[in-house]
């Protein structure tokens, strides 16, 4: 009995293919899996696919599956099938016995694409069209992995319009759509481009000679992934100067006292993004906004870098939309007043915002203020998060709810979580928005709300004091 499936993962194809033959009690000796033809069966009387009943398997074994499924093995299919069959036959322990021939080799397939998934998501290096607010990258995974990664890169780069070309297949993000496409050519991939000098000067500053093992290294970057990657350009004459530049390092340590952590070095370098502040703020000024109805501008966060306390606010207003500042209308004024009367000054506070595109409906004249979705702030959250690592704040401070879940990382009560806290690993502390003191109508209860943002903010300096 013939089953044909489309070429590369067919995982849809395969669980119709399995449903069909389970209802048929088709063996797996009697099933001909052939790969690349027309999709179809060919075992006449056999139920429709959305008629059979569906296979119940253990978790481990579905997870198994997915990922097998995109082996390049042409076995793959004829080996998952008899791995269905056994523990849907009296076998359902079966996954749990590692000494068992098929589970072995299945697992260890497994393993293979566990692996191809890490190297396309730690190597894929993109590069911009010349002119363009476009980026691609060529990359050439060992099996048939690109849509089991897209949502990888779908997540990391939601806000650019990029396109990953490979010989099994292409991606293409359009900053809303994910389209799967034919395989691609290498020379339809940039090059190089403008980020290529800095890039390349990022990875040598990383560079610790001291640790230089060529072998671990090719474990890690294996060498056919290299001439994609402009940092590997300098590996060579790197390690040639190692030796020279271990004097030097140990003569520079003993004049520095800035603090190494090589294992984020590492991991930085692996990581494809904005590499300063300045590059950060490029790319959302190059963003679309992504909240629904957003205005076209940016704005931005401001103040120092490393300051003692950051402020994060909900979204830009109208005003801040206009002078492309944060704080800078009604609750801002009022923010600032605050803030002077804890002591905090403006000009050593850094502010910014959860979301940055003011969202809005138009009312003839006026623009009213839309609070952005849950979504719309996790789509931020990537930005948000950078911008805080970059600016390096002794605490954060939330202002409402929207702040809040943004650090978060999901909604919490500002009223009862008002406070001391910590987001991660950063010290944090949530009170509640300016403005919503500005819409209390009773004066005495606005003066009291206003007293006890005060005494939140006193608290704030009293605990960024003791840190510094
Ligand atoms: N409200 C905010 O949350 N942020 C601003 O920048 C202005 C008003």
């Amino acid at each position: 009995m013939r089953v044909a499936l489309k070429d590369g993962a067919d995982v849809a194809g395969f669980r119709a293919a399995v449903r069909r033959l389970m209802a048929a009690h088709v063996r797996p000796e009697q099933a001909g899996w052939e790969i690349g033809a027309a999709a179809g069966f060919d075992f006449g009387g056999g139920q429709e696919a959305d008629e059979a009943p569906p296979v119940s398997l253990p978790r481990t074994a579905a997870d198994l599956i997915d990922m097998v499924v995109c082996h390049s093995d042409p076995e793959k299919y004829a080996l998952l099938y008899t791995l269905v069959w056994r523990l849907t036959h009296g076998e359902r322990g079966l996954m749990e016995v590692m000494s068992d021939p098929l589970v072995n080799r299945l697992s260890l397939m497994g393993k293979t694409i566990k692996r191809d998934l890490h190297k396309m998501h730690a190597f894929v290096r993109f590069r911009q069209v010349e002119g363009e607010d476009r980026f691609v990258a060529w990359f050439e995974p060992d099996h048939f992995i690109i849509e089991a990664t897209a949502g990888f890169f779908v997540d990391r780069f939601r806000a650019l319009h990029w396109t990953i070309l490979t010989p099994k297949g292409s991606l293409y993000w359009d900053r809303s759509n994910l389209r799967v496409g034919p395989p691609g050519r290498r020379e339809d991939a940039p090059e190089t481009d403008a980020f290529e000098a800095g890039w390349r000067g990022y990875y040598e500053s990383t560079f610790n000679p001291a640790r230089t093992n060529v072998a671990a290294m090719r474990q890690h970057m294996p060498k056919k992934y290299w001439r994609n990657m402009n940092e590997t350009k300098s590996i060579p004459q790197l390690v040639r100067e190692a030796e020279l530049r271990v004097e030097r390092m140990i003569e520079m340590e003993a004049q520095m006292s800035a603090r190494r952590n090589p294992d984020k070095a590492m991991a930085d370098m692996f990581e494809q993004g904005p590499k300063s502040l300045n590059a950060l703020n490029e790319l959302i000024g190059k963003s679309e906004p992504l909240v629904e109805g957003g205005s076209e501008k940016a704005v931005l966060g401001e103040g120092p870098m490393h300051p003692a306390i950051a402020f994060v606010g909900e979204q830009p207003g109208d005003q801040e939309d206009l002078q492309g500042r944060p704080f800078v209308g009604p609750a801002g004024q009022l923010l600032m007043r605050a803030m002077e009367e804890a002591g905090i000054e403006r000009e050593k506070a850094y502010v910014t915002n959860a979301v940055k595109h003011f969202k809005f409906v138009r009312r003839g004249k006026l623009l009213l203020h839309q609070t952005p979705t849950a979504t719309e702030v996790k789509h931020y959250r990537w930005w948000l998060e950078k911008e805080l690592d970059f600016v390096d704040p002794g605490i954060v401070v939330t202002l409402g709810a929207t702040a809040a879940a943004a650090m978060e990382g999901k909604a919490i009560a500002v009223t009862k979580n008002r406070g001391p806290r910590t987001f991660g690993e950063r010290r944090g502390f949530i009170t509640v928005h300016p403005s919503y003191l500005l819409r209390i109508p009773d004066a005495d209860a606005k003066e009291q709300a206003y007293r006890d943002f005060v005494a939140d903010l006193k608290q704030v300096n009293e605990l960024a004091g003791k840190a510094a």
